[in-house]
């Protein structure tokens, strides 16, 4: 295909951070005009991956996380720390993003759907990144630099419908890497924007749509490259509109904060820490981050905000939150699922969140049972939680407690891999029926009036 092997050496220069997100700028030399060959589109748009979960979008949530902890959740930080303990082995913050990434967000993919996940599923402490403004991206038939508070540095590259845009990353070490690309959202830009990604390995073209979710970064696929490797992203356009080209990253980062407690410094990776410090690495409007007299949004509410706000309306979207149960007194075991409602103001549940909880419950605990028969349900719920709630959050889903930590012989079935793939394959097959069965989504009856063919 269009890819050219890349040998020239490169500059690894350190960036400061300045919201406490970790990342390595990566500065190319700027392309010989042999490697600029065929950036001009537009392109003809490539066909999806299909699959029966194609065409919807799964916010996928992985429980907790390191936090900042506040007096009363949004007052004062008071600690740093993870918000569970640990019981038999596991701790449940940590359990939630290594399920997501290593099973369920796969599992998913692997279906046709698209997977944004609130917590970052790339385990890497480092991050290359290549903004429009830096030399290690180029670009042809610019309209105009324009400075948007929703773009990575706050500026990006609007482009001529036939025009195109190249970035360069440097591997930083040999591994599995996560790719993202983000850009500013416009009508007038194209719905059918096509990013192709070049490795010494592959290339894979990845089609977005330019139209909505601007503002935070989106995946362009997992990758395992070594050291040093070249990895080239190219934007071209279908002919549908203008083009966006913002920043392109390549892994997850670091996190670190220094509290004003106790003023020491705490680091840990992307992968570790709760949604409130995700959104500098990820990207989200200010008006997530705070509410408007300027508290900020805790762990619980921000998941639901960011979801709502990074869906944009009329999305097929789903949300699913992951997390494993605690018995405050007595033993208990078993699989919950909770339908959102509220009380404040009084709300009832999304039709599609009640059916979403219904199928969630019957098809996980159906799959675990055919290997574990001791798994036992405590069946589909309704639950008052801010992160499901219809107060809080715009999209239909439910809330998975897949087991309870605290008793020994759970937290081992937790745990094991026979489980974690059984419970992906129930929560699969429970959105693809629920997928499948929606109105509107029949293949539409041919027009008895109208000829099967066209004419040749
Ligand atoms: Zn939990």
């Amino acid at each position: 295909m269009r890819w050219i092997r890349i040998t020239f050496g490169l500059l690894v220069a350190s960036l400061a951070a300045t919201s406490g997100a970790s990342i390595l700028a990566t500065v190319l030399p700027w392309p010989t005009e042999a490697e600029k060959v065929g950036l001009n589109g537009p392109f003809p748009v490539p066909e999806g991956p299909g699959g029966p979960l194609a065409g919807l979008v799964v916010y996928l949530s992985a429980g907790h996380g390191w936090l900042l902890h506040r007096r009363h959740h949004d007052g004062p930080p008071i600690a740093w720390g993870r918000q569970r303990g640990r019981r038999f082995g596991m701790v449940e913050d940590d359990w939630t993003a290594a399920y997501v990434a290593d099973y369920l967000a796969p599992a998913l993919e692997a279906e046709g759907a698209v997977v944004i996940a609130l917590r970052e599923r790339d385990r890497n402490p480092v991050a290359a990144i290549s903004d429009d403004a830096d030399i290690s991206c180029f670009a042809e038939q610019i309209a105009a630099r324009v400075e948007d508070p929703l773009a990575h540095e706050e500026g990006y590259l609007r482009l001529e419908p036939n025009g195109g845009a190249m970035w360069w990353l440097e591997v930083p070490y040999d591994g599995h890497w996560y790719l993202y690309s983000r850009w500013v959202d416009d009508p007038e830009h194209d719905p059918q924007a096509i990013y192709t990604v070049i490795t010494p390995g592959e290339v894979r073209e990845e089609v977005v749509d330019q139209t909505v979710h601007g503002g935070h970064y989106w995946p362009l696929g997992d990758y395992c490259l070594f050291g040093g490797d070249i990895v080239e992203v190219r934007l071209n356009g279908s002919g549908g509109g203008m083009l966006s080209a913002d920043a392109v990253r390549l892994g997850g980062g670091s996190f670190h904060i220094v509290p004003e407690f106790d003023g020491k410094l705490r680091e840990h990776t992307q992968f570790e820490v709760a949604m409130p410090h995700q959104v500098d690495a990820l990207g989200a409007a200010q008006s997530v981050v705070e509410y408007e007299c300027g508290n900020p949004v805790s762990d619980m509410r921000m998941r639901p905000r960011w979801a709502s706000w990074a869906s944009p309306e009329g999305e097929d979207a789903v949300y699913l939150s992951i997390h494993t149960n605690a018995s405050p007194r007595g033993r208990a075991d078993g699989l919950t699922v909770f339908a959102g409602i509220d009380r404040t103001p009084p709300t009832p549940a999304y039709p599609d969140s009640l059916r979403i909880a219904d199928l969630m419950e019957q098809h996980i605990h159906a799959k675990v049972r055919r290997h574990d028969k001791a798994y036992r349900t405590r069946g589909a719920r309704l639950g008052n939680y801010s992160e499901i709630s219809p107060v809080h959050n715009e999209l239909p889903g439910a809330l998975l407690e897949l087991g309870f930590h605290t008793d020994r012989r759970e937290a081992a079935r937790l745990q094991s891999h026979r489980f974690k793939v059984d419970a992906t394959e129930g929560i699969v097959a429970a959105l693809q029926v629920w997928w499948e069965e929606r109105p509107g989504e029949m293949e539409p009856e041919p027009d008895p009036e109208m000829p099967d063919e066209a004419p040749p």
